[in-house]
């Protein structure tokens, strides 16, 4: 069990459960789980970041759920936003596939640029 907080706030925690390595990242409300097998050959990745439609709930929805111009205009700002998650979700597989030791102050601190230049914490 290894546990850190990064002087910007990043609470980072790892612990191996059977074969695999359990990496968990908290910025305020946000969450991240990598688990990784020890050759790095899988990797998957849990977090809290997609938005969800305030009306029905869903990430995908186009704002048709409930028609309206402002519901629409959400729905391509969530999209996108979600699309961003997306991509940032596969780099950090990504690295982590790489058999990469993510619980590091760096990695922490760039995990937290990362999500402020995306807008999550806008
Ligand atoms: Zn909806």
């Amino acid at each position: 069990m290894k546990e850190f907080k990064t002087e910007s706030g990043v609470k980072v925690s790892q612990k191996t459960i059977d074969d695999l390595i359990h990496t968990y990242f908290t910025i305020g409300d946000t969450e991240i789980h990598l688990a990784q097998t020890f050759d790095g050959d899988g990797v998957s990745i849990d977090t809290n970041l997609r938005e969800h439609c305030s009306e029905c709930g869903t990430e995908d929805c186009e704002g048709n759920c409930e028609p309206n111009e402002d519901l629409r205009l959400a729905a391509l700002n969530r999209i996108a936003y979600n699309g961003m998650v997306d991509g940032f979700e596969s780099l950090l597989m990504s690295i982590a596939g790489q058999n990469v030791d993510v619980a590091k102050p760096e990695f922490a601190n760039a995990i937290q640029n990362c999500l402020e230049a995306i807008g999550n914490n806008s």
